[in-house]
């Protein structure tokens, strides 16, 4: 293989953004990843105004707003009752909402947008061995193959390679329960422009609508199913969501189970190797964060590789620096969002009462959709 300035290893959100944006800026970069074929499942669906705002400059941000549905509202309840209403559609932005759009689609778009930029994903292609020099790093293909590059961004996913022959520690812990995933078909009165966190006694639950009149659940369960069926999905909405007969759930597009950790790496860069995305951070998806700090990682990271790569020795240190509290505090923020719908039920009525007295205080509404919509880490 060409020697080349960077190899991006993955070709998820993080690493399509990240090769777009370095195409943009003239540097050389290598895409590959392990897949024989880019994802075609929804996973995580929840675009936030910050991660728009950082894809203008690639010409993305404006064909997910195209296919994607905008939800300005965001809301915490029980049951119908609602604690903290959040509304998006005042904040000093051109995107002021959450776009709903399956992440399949998402990577699509990143991923047409890199062909028109001339930059092909070299797949199915895995990173195994990353040895790095003073002037380098070698890098070692499943095919055996080897490839020279002045620098390799592990953009590879919750149990990178990269971070691994980097030995970068990725602490924090897991979360006991597994998450169910649904997206459904569901008939009776549900919003199509608010994305609802149900905080019921048996646990929490997500509700989201996404385009062509899909509704995404998710829940953290003791035991969530390989494949939740149709009758499980309506369990969770009549016993954690909206309550018994509001809702009938007729089809099931995709269902999955995954597990979640919350785990923020010890640092995102050593030497010559760089971490961003899931490689460096992971966390519940309460809040729908998902791929957004992956996306904005990878804008942030392009600015500090053209710099390092234009002689600047401090730009890899700075964009660790100036990324990995962001993570922190996104593991913290959606920590405590997972964490306030497992109290024991005696707590539960003095909870409902400080998030309601809570949400009366415009501050504590702003500076959650503040958080929420990536605004707060421009
Ligand atoms: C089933 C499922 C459901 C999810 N649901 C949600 C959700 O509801 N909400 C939410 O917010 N988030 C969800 N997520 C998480 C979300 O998908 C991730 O946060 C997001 O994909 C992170 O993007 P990334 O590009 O950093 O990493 P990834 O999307 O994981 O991409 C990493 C890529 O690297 C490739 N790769 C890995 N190792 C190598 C190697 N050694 N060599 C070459 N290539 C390699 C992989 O093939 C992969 O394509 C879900 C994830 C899964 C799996």
């Amino acid at each position: 293989m060409t020697d080349t300035d960077v190899l991006v290893v993955g070709a998820g959100p993080t690493g399509l953004t990240l090769a777009g944006m370095l195409a943009l800026r003239g540097v050389a970069a290598t895409v590959v990843d392990g897949l024989p074929a880019g994802g075609n499942t929804s996973r995580a669906a929840a675009v936030n105004a910050r991660s728009l705002e950082v894809l203008e400059e690639l010409d993305v941000a404006r064909r997910m707003v195209k296919e994607g549905l905008p939800a300005p509202r965001f809301s915490m309840r029980d049951r119908r009752s609602v604690l903290i209403p959040i509304d998006f559609s005042g904040l000093d932005t051109a995107y002021p909402y959450t776009l709903m759009l399956s992440q399949a689609t998402t990577e699509r778009l990143l991923a047409e947008r890199l062909e028109e930029l001339g930059v092909s994903v070299q797949r199915p292609l895995s990173v195994t061995a990353v040895v790095q020099d003073d002037d380098g790093v070698t890098a070692t293909f499943d095919n055996g193959e080897t490839l020279r590059a002045r620098y390799v961004v592990g953009a590879d996913g919750i149990n990178s390679t990269v971070r691994q022959q980097a030995g970068i520690g990725f602490t924090g812990g897991e979360y006991a329960e597994s998450f169910a995933l649904a997206d459904v078909r569901l008939q009776g009165e549900v919003p199509t422009d608010e994305v609802i966190l149900f905080y019921a006694r048996t646990g929490l639950t997500v509700e989201a609508p996404l385009p062509d009149g899909i509704h995404r659940i998710v829940a953290p369960l003791e035991h969530a199913p390989e494949e939740p069926t149709a009758a499980f999905v309506q369990e969770l909405l009549d016993t954690r969501a909206f309550g018994p007969d509001r809702l009938r759930v007729t089809e099931v597009i995709w269902g999955s189970r995954f597990r979640i950790h919350h785990r923020v790496a010890d640092t995102y860069h050593a030497g010559r190797l760089v971490l961003a995305g899931d490689a460096a951070h992971v966390y519940s998806p309460a809040g729908g964060q998902g791929m957004n700090l992956g996306i904005q990682d990878a804008v942030a990271l392009s600015d500090a590789l053209t710099a390092a790569l234009g002689g600047d020795e401090s730009a890899l240190a700075g964009y660790s620096d100036q990324r990995r509290p962001i993570a922190e505090q996104v593991v913290t923020l959606t920590g405590r969002l997972t964490r306030v719908a497992t109290l024991p039920s005696a707590a539960r009525p003095l909870r409902n009462t400080l998030l309601r007295l809570a949400g009366t205080v415009p501050a504590v509404r702003h500076q959650l959709a503040w958080r929420l919509s990536g605004l707060a880490y421009r």
